[in-house]
Order: C-alpha cells, then structure tokens, then sequence
C-alpha cells in the first residue's frame, strides 16, 4: 500500500489553480526558501502518514464542490519529493474525471519527478527570481531544475502557471520583472503569471517552531506596487491580467 507524508488538507482552496480545489500539502522541501510562509512544511519528518486509498477517499468526497473547474491541487513543501504517491494520486485522479495540478518550486529534478509531473493537468510552477545567482541566494537552489521542468512542459504543451513572490530588496524592481518576462517569454505553454506579494504572516509560525524569521528587516511587500509591476510584466508578456480583485 503506497502511503505519503502529508501537513494538512485545504479542502476548498480558492487560489491554486482553477474553480475550488482540494489542496493536498505534502511535507518536506529540499528548499530554504527566506521568504518561506509554510516553513511548518519543509522538515521530511514532520507531517503525518497516509495512504494513497484514504487520500483519494477525501479527495472523490470533496468533487461536488469542483464544479467543472476545479479539482485537486498537490502543494506543499514540495509535492515532487514524493514523486511515487503524486504519481499514484494523479493518475487515481485522472482516472475519476479530476482535474490536477502540481505545485511545485521545480527543484526535484529526478527522473521519477519529471515522470510524476507530467502526468497532471496543469503546473504551478514557482520562478523564484530570474537570475540563478540571487535565486540560490534566496532558495538555496538556483533556477536549472525549475527551468528543467518548464523546458519539458513546453515540450509536451502541459499547462503552465507561473508564481513569483515580489520580495522587497531581492525581487521588486522593474529591471527584475523585466528579467522575468524575457526569461519566460519563449514559453507558449505560460497560461498566466501571478506576482505574488511578500508578507510576514509567518512570523508566528517561525516563533512556534523556535526558528528566527529569515528576513527580519524586510518589509512586507506595497500591494499597488506589486500591481503595477504586474500589469508592466502582463504587458510584456502579452498575457491577460488576471490579478484584477485579487488582495
Ligand atoms: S519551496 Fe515553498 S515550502 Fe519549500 S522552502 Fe520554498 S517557499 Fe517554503
């Protein structure tokens, strides 16, 4: 019986991915990222154990609510790290008539990864900063293995949404997002690019796991900032503005 490591369930998520979703958050990362708000997520050993059957017993109680756009989401930690249960889940998924998607930072480039990633519906892929440098400095892990995946999603034309999180000092400044858009602009099979703004909603968590906050003098990102460097990235991108509503 194939079993997975999980933190917890969402089970009607309204932002990852399409329509209502069920968020299955597996535990453990191979990341460290600074701006990290689930750092609750990231140890291997936390979480707790479940099988496959008991997930998708969750899961197929949740499809009411999916409507025709919604479905299952696999978040995190990083879902790819455990590469045989996303399998599992995704084509049990696939095989009930439910949409998927992976979220994912792209940092688990191993062939059972890329085999489990591309089995779901949509990606959510995370480009944590376009330069690989910075990237690693803010992640741990610079940008091959996300662009690994995305190269291989072009390939295939899987569905793509990327995120990026607007970190004041690392990632918001025009120059950055304009880095951003021509790295991504080669990639036809980008649906739509979220920026998302840092916040410091975290520090809670960081206290109770006796952890200091990674960026203790950074500010949480100006919402209209991060708007206005949206609409410039959705202008070069040539894509449409799908942030309008959002906080
Ligand atoms: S990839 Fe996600 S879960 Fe992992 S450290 Fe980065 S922000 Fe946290």
């Amino acid at each position: 019986m194939t079993t997975c490591r999980i933190h917890s369930i969402e089970t009607l998520g309204g932002v990852d991915g399409p329509g209502v979703r069920c968020v299955v958050f597996f535990q453990g990362c191979p990341l460290r990222c600074l701006y990290c708000q689930n750092p609750d997520t990231q140890c291997d050993e936390g979480g707790r154990e479940v099988s496959i059957t008991e997930l998708m017993r969750t899961i197929k109680r949740m499809r009411p609510y999916f409507g025709s756009e919604g479905g299952v989401t696999l978040s995190g930690g990083e879902p790819l790290a455990q590469p045989a249960a996303v399998a599992e889940v995704l084509r049990a998924c696939r095989a009930a008539g439910i949409h998927t998607a992976i979220d994912t930072s792209g940092a688990c480039d191993t062939p059972a990864a890329r085999e489990a990633a591309a089995l779901a519906d949509l990606l959510l892929l995370d480009i944590k900063h376009p330069d690989t440098v910075i990237c690693k400095a803010l992640t741990g892990c610079g940008l091959e293995s996300a662009m690994t995946l995305l190269k291989a999603a072009q390939a295939r034309q899987q569905a793509v949404w990327i995120r990026h999180v607007v970190v004041p000092g690392w990632s918001d400044t025009p120059a950055c997002i304009d880095e951003l858009a021509d790295l991504l602009a080669p990639f036809s099979c980008i649906q739509r690019i979220e920026l998302l703004p840092y916040h410091r909603l975290a520090a809670e968590k960081y206290r109770a796991l006796g952890q200091p906050l990674p960026l203790p003098d950074t500010p949480a990102a100006d919402p209209v900032a991060v708007r206005k460097l949206q609409q410039q990235l959705n202008r070069a991108m040539r894509l449409i503005d799908f942030s309008a509503g959002r906080p």
